[in-house]
């Protein structure tokens, strides 16, 4: 179901009224479509009679909560999910990326931080419906050739271990976008091992150490304070 020339459906799920008018300006602003709904119930019957193209969900919802919402959300559909956080609820971010929500920002947020999220999720909601994933992916002075495995700084290979090669990948996939520590334990290690945060410390050092200028200042290896990290592209 190809949507052509279409403004993107952006759908706001959200009570309080001056964030709702905040996203609707800058979206319509920036060119998207708006639909708007302040309760849990109401959003939910909205995404499933308006089929959006991205749900910007807030947490706090008097009804059904945003994790909850998410978690029926994703029984029957992949829309993509940005959801918003009040800053002193750091658990509940977690929780609802685990729970299947593509990211979030935490309020008050900005514009340029919103569209850059925003960009993010649709570009990876396309190019899974087109089920075309590049052989090779680039970022600052790395090139990475996923059919070779290979790793390579201005032509020159840079040796990863398995766990480094499989947690980089990990990134890639969802470049641009916060994975949770959780999810990355269990893709690198399995499931079994979704609470040991440490190792991802200690990878991810190494993988610093490998692919990064200045691993002490990291430009693309980003750690998100108590959620998890994000691979920073553009
Ligand atoms: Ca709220």
């Amino acid at each position: 179901m190809a949507k052509v020339n279409k403004n993107p459906l952006i759908l706001v799920i959200e009570d309080e009224a001056p964030i709702r008018r905040f996203l609707k300006m800058s979206l319509l602003d920036h060119g998207f479509a708006f639909s708007e709904a302040s309760t849990g119930k109401e959003g939910l019957s909205k995404v499933a009679s308006e089929r959006p193209d991205l749900v910007i969900l807030d947490l706090g919802l008097p009804d059904t909560d945003g994790l909850e919402v998410t978690r029926q959300v994703r029984e029957w559909s992949n829309v993509p999910i940005i959801v918003l956080s009040a800053r002193e609820k750091e658990n509940d971010k977690v929780e609802a990326l685990d729970a299947g929500a593509d990211d979030y920002l935490v309020k008050p947020f900005g514009i340029g931080e919103l569209m850059a999220r925003l960009r993010v999720a649709l570009r990876h909601a396309n190019r899974l419906s087109d089920d075309q994933l590049d052989s090779n992916f680039s970022f600052g002075d790395i090139h990475i050739d996923f059919a070779k495995r290979q790793v390579l700084r201005n032509a020159e290979e840079i040796h990863l271990t398995p766990i480094e090669y499989k947690l980089l990948n990990t990134l890639v996939r969802y470049s641009g976008k916060v994975v949770t520590h959780k999810h990355l334990l269990r893709e690198t290690w399995g499931g079994e091992y979704s609470d040991e945060t440490q190792y991802l410390r200690v990878y991810m050092a190494q993988l610093r150490k490998k692919l990064e200028l200045d691993p002490a200042q990291p430009k693309y290896l980003i750690t998100e304070p108590g959620v998890g990290y994000r691979l920073k592209i553009d």
